[in-house]
């Protein structure tokens, strides 16, 4: 739900007694479309803003966190990333992120409203830069359908880049959607999905844990970093292994990546997955 009051635009995070504002200067798009309401504002201090259902989905100021931490930690996790699978993200940011290491040979994103993408194009154009790359391709459909069809053993990664787990997004945090994840990938692939705030929505952490788990996943953890414009400013991506924990940080990688970063580093990798207790007594697999 949001407010929009003299020259505010208003994310109230319904069930936690908190709200974000943005001070905006005008409205640049407003669009129904058959899954969502999509708005684009232009504000004073964080550049442009896209909005769906009211919740703030990508600022030009502080997208490069969100999109470098939902593609870098697990690229340079995985021993061998070649085919990477992303669902939702239709603003691109993590599709030009996972494109930048030359080791990805296909990188498929799985968007279920073309209007998001099309509406980033125009708005963000240095979101979809790499949208023409040849290894790259633009699907508009379901996702979770998509890997439902997927072959078995075809992909490395899969990045759920989705909004917050109710209508089309629902399924993406589901029992039979991990089995499909887990059935499309190779052996030693991953799974990467956002997970929420650490701070309000500790619910959907845990059961996305115990449900990672119960799909048949060896390894499950938590990383997190500051979002300013989510709710509480704190947001998580929670990664999935599909066999037991075998390798670490690609640290030499890492340490010589051919791209620059603005938040992503071997260091911040390392400290992301650190958690503070209460986040670790949370998220302790049941012995
Ligand atoms: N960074 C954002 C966040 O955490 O708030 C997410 C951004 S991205 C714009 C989320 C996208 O997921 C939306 O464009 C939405 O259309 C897409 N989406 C939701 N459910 C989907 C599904 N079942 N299949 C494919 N895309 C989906």
């Amino acid at each position: 739900m949001s407010a929009l009051d003299d020259n505010w635009f208003t994310e109230i995070a319904q069930g936690t007694g908190t709200a974000f504002s943005l001070r905006i200067r005008r409205k640049l798009a407003d669009e129904q479309t058959p899954y969502q309401h999509i708005e684009i504002y232009e504000t004073t201090d964080f550049g442009r803003l896209m909005v769906i259902d009211g919740c703030t989905m990508v600022s030009s100021r502080d997208n490069f966190i969100y999109h470098e931490m939902m593609a870098h930690p697990v690229l340079y996790t995985h021993a061998a990333p070649r085919d990477v699978l992303i669902i939702g993200g239709g603003d691109c940011g993590t599709l030009r992120e996972v494109l930048r290491h030359p080791e990805v040979g296909t990188a498929v994103q799985v968007e279920i409203d073309e209007r998001v993408t099309r509406l980033a194009e125009q708005f963000f154009p240095e979101l979809c830069e790499l949208n023409d790359d040849p290894r790259a391709t633009l699907h508009f459909g379901d996702g979770i359908q998509w890997l439902k069809d997927a072959p078995a053993d075809s992909l490395d990664v899969v990045i759920v880049d989705s909004t917050d787990p109710i209508g089309p997004a629902e399924g993406l945090f589901s029992h039979p959607f991990y089995v499909d994840c887990l059935r499309a990938l190779r052996p030693g692939g991953m799974v990467v999905q956002q997970s929420e705030s650490p701070l309000l929505h500790q619910k959907i952490l845990v059961d996305m844990h115990t449900t990672l788990r119960g799909a048949g996943f060896g390894d499950v953890r938590t990383l997190q970093f500051p979002q300013p414009i989510y709710p509480s400013g704190w947001w998580s991506a929670t990664v999935a292994r599909k066999d037991e924990a075998v390798a670490g940080l690609r640290e030499a990688d890492a340490q010589a990546r051919p791209f620059e970063t603005r938040y992503y580093s071997p260091e911040i990798h390392r400290a992301a997955f650190v958690l503070p207790p209460f986040l670790q007594a949370l998220l302790a697999a049941p012995s």
